[in-house]
């Protein structure tokens, strides 16, 4: 039995037991770990509620030998009831938590990137201080380009040839130039595509003042690009209000 310990985000729980859970954590430097924790759904329980999607947590396991176990959660960012308990939030913050869950499909494969992306992300959300929906789209546009998915808003993501352009192709990798535009390329307003890449590099002065409309296009090529690169539907983007 060796100890360990981590900073993690609670992605998921499930019940084990009568009074167990299975928690999936993104931990910092443990990659995606699957750990049990006793006794949390007693009402007596030590960490029940620190130990519950969208926490951020200092958070001391032991190596089992199929789970590791849960001995020790001290909480960093309370997240947990601040986004559960607003529905845009919540659908929003859901969504990054499979998303981010997706993005690491390998156990105990170290993605601190991931990690720090989500927990910021969460951080932001829970804050208020932005539109949940920009803050949802930033985090997926700056997760997929971790992942080595950055798409292009300015050059032509095909041949280069210095943009803006008009055309844009998810399956090419997002802005494309008149020659390399496939058949069926979106033609997204020239401002949705200023705001995405707003989004991409953090610059949220020219994010919170776009217009609705263009979040809402700009939502939609988000929500295509990233099915696109994950090859199936992430379920809870359905659930975001647009
Ligand atoms: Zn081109």
């Amino acid at each position: 039995m060796s100890l360990y310990r981590d900073e993690a985000v609670v992605l998921r729980t499930h019940k084990l037991g009568e009074a167990d859970r299975i928690v999936t954590l993104l931990t910092r430097s443990h990659g995606r770990v699957r750990a049990v924790a006793k006794g949390v759904r007693r009402t007596r329980s030590r960490f029940g509620a620190r130990v519950e999607p969208f926490m951020l947590i200092d958070v001391q396991l032991y190596t089992g030998r199929t789970l590791d176990v849960i001995t020790q959660v001290e909480t960093i960012g309370a997240y947990g009831q601040v986004i559960a308990t607003d529905y845009p939030r919540y659908t929003a913050g859901t969504a990054m938590l499979e998303t981010a869950e997706r993005l690491t499909e390998t156990e105990r494969e170290p993605a601190v990137q991931q990690f720090l992306l989500l927990a910021g992300g969460l951080r932001t959300l829970a804050g208020g201080e932005h539109d949940p929906g920009l803050v949802l789209d930033a985090y997926l546009l700056r997760s997929l380009a971790v992942a080595g998915y950055a798409p292009s808003f300015t050059d032509c993501a095909r041949c280069g040839a210095p943009g803006p352009h008009r055309g844009f192709a998810v399956a090419a990798g997002g802005s494309v130039c008149p020659a390399c535009r496939p058949p069926g390329a979106a033609a997204p307003h020239p401002h949705t595509l200023d705001l995405l890449a707003a989004l991409l590099t953090g610059d949220w002065a020219a994010a919170d003042a776009s217009e609705e409309r263009r979040r809402r296009e700009g939502s939609g090529l988000v929500a295509a690009y990233l099915q696109w690169h994950l090859e199936r539907q992430v379920r809870s983007l359905r659930l975001v209000e647009r």
